[in-house]
């Protein structure tokens, strides 16, 4: 193996460049050429790369968004963009392909092995933590962190008028990033898209809730977290739905794309780091369709098939405790 190349798909994540990082610095460890292509699948269909040194990778590891920038690319599901991105990578003798990216860009990486021999690793980066066969995924412990760090603020605010306020976090079918935040911030109520799978959450509960809470504590603030998609126009239409039953000031907070940037927290340089330097290592070893994930603190191999089964589930004592034993409402009753 001589050659090998890395590209970032899809929705971009912090710890993105860590993993780069790794990549590139365990390449040349092992007396690789790393090339990066740019603009996610994009790059690959337009020969746009760039050659990726050691000094590349400089001061990188701490910055949110993705140096080989990220994109979603429509022309490359097709069979001639698979050819045409095969042919490119043959055209520059590459002979093994990390994808940073999400369960679509896996979808990606089984195209193309339709049409290319190459290695095909997998890196899970993804804000959503929605892939299945790993713990996390990179830019998930700093998406909870930039919620958690918003949902604070709100509750200053929300103290100091004893108002009620919907926060909507991202994660339109995964509610890990909501639950996390919901725990993390002491929210008093959470709506996730698992539990709401073929209904809507009923407005009249929501509303006794609310008022419930305020009977037990005094009027007081009130943190409600919402998955977006949940709710039919969003937070911001169910906050005035509670408001016109409740006849108080429900204020909705939209967290929309902040939750992808921020300079990624320890854990995820850490997860970045181990997972993009064992992709190296995998891929010298010729392991091909597979992402490389970490399951209690193991580097794991998962077949590219199985990281897009809809079978992760949340933390249910996690869920247990915020929807339970945490609820005063629900204890006081
Ligand atoms: P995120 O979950 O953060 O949005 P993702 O990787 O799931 O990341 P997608 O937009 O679903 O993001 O996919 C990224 C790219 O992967 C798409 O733009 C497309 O180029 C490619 N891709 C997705 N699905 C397929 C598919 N079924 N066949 C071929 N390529 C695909």
């Amino acid at each position: 193996m001589k050659r090998i190349a890395v590209l970032t798909s899809g929705g971009d994540a912090p710890g993105m460049n860590a993993a780069i990082r790794a990549i590139v610095l365990a390449g040349h460890y092992f007396g690789l050429d790393v090339i990066g292509y740019r603009h996610g699948f994009n790059g690959l269909l337009e020969q746009e790369y760039q050659v990726l040194q050691t000094s590349d990778v400089n001061n990188i590891i701490q910055r949110g968004g993705t140096i080989l920038k990220s994109a979603r690319c429509k022309p490359f599901k097709t069979e001639e963009g698979g050819q045409q991105a095969a042919a490119n990578l043959q055209a520059l003798e590459i002979d093994a392909l990390i994808i940073i990216g999400g369960d679509g860009s896996f979808h990606g990486a089984v195209h193309l092995s339709q049409f290319w021999s190459g290695a095909i690793i997998g890196l899970p980066g993804t804000i959503d933590n929605d892939i299945n066969g790993t713990d996390a995924t990179i830019g998930y412990y700093t998406a909870i962190d930039t919620a958690l760090e918003s949902i604070d603020k709100v509750r200053d605010t929300a103290d100091a008028f004893e108002r009620i306020f919907l926060i909507e976090v991202m994660g339109r079918h995964a509610g890990f990033i909501g639950l996390s935040a919901a725990v993390c911030s002491g929210a008093e109520q959470v709506l996730l898209p698992e539990l709401y799978t073929d209904r809507l959450p009923d407005l009249q509960a929501l509303v006794e809730h609310i008022q419930t809470a305020q009977k037990i504590r005094g009027k007081c603030s009130y943190i409600m977290v919402v998955s977006e998609n949940i709710w039919p126009g969003g937070a911001a239409d169910l906050a005035n739905q509670l408001a016109e039953k409740t006849a108080i000031d429900c204020r909705p907070v939209i967290l929309g794309h902040v939750q992808r940037g921020g300079s990624p927290v320890s854990l995820d340089r850490i997860l970045a780091s181990k997972l993009g330097a064992y992709a190296v290592e995998a891929a010298r070893a010729g392991k091909t369709g597979i992402m490389i994930g970490e399951r209690n603190q193991k580097v794991v191999e998962v077949p590219f098939e199985q990281t897009w089964l809809k079978t992760k589930a949340l933390d249910p004592y996690l869920l247990h405790i915020q929807q339970e034993m945490f609820d005063l409402v629900k204890n006081s009753q």
